[in-house]
């Protein structure tokens, strides 16, 4: 059994910016679900494929941000990256921030 590093884009609350957020993740053990599963006359299979189909109630179990470690983790939020500009003469202008 082993673990793989996953990497989402995620919006930090800490940092207040949209971060890579990292987890580890377990792989699944399939010798011991195959053992499970023979000594269960095949009860286990549907736990096996629950866990092969990632089966998880929050998608965002164990992430953590890779700026500042916070697992105040949200999905990506469209952050404004231009500010709206009125000037003297009454028009707007979109300018990067
Ligand atoms: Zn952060």
């Amino acid at each position: 059994m082993g673990y793989v590093k996953e990497t989402k884009r995620l919006y930090c609350k800490n940092c207040q910016t949209n971060v890579r957020a990292e987890r580890m993740k377990k792989t699944p053990n399939h010798i011991l679900h195959l053992l499970l599963s023979i000594f269960t006359a095949g009860l286990w299979l549907p736990v096996w494929l629950l866990i092969i189909l990632n089966f998880d109630t929050n998608p965002l179990r164990g992430f953590t941000c890779s700026e500042c470690g916070s697992s105040k983790l949200i999905k990506q939020k469209n952050i404004q990256k231009f500010v709206v500009k009125k000037y003297e003469d009454g028009t707007k202008k979109l300018i990067e921030d």
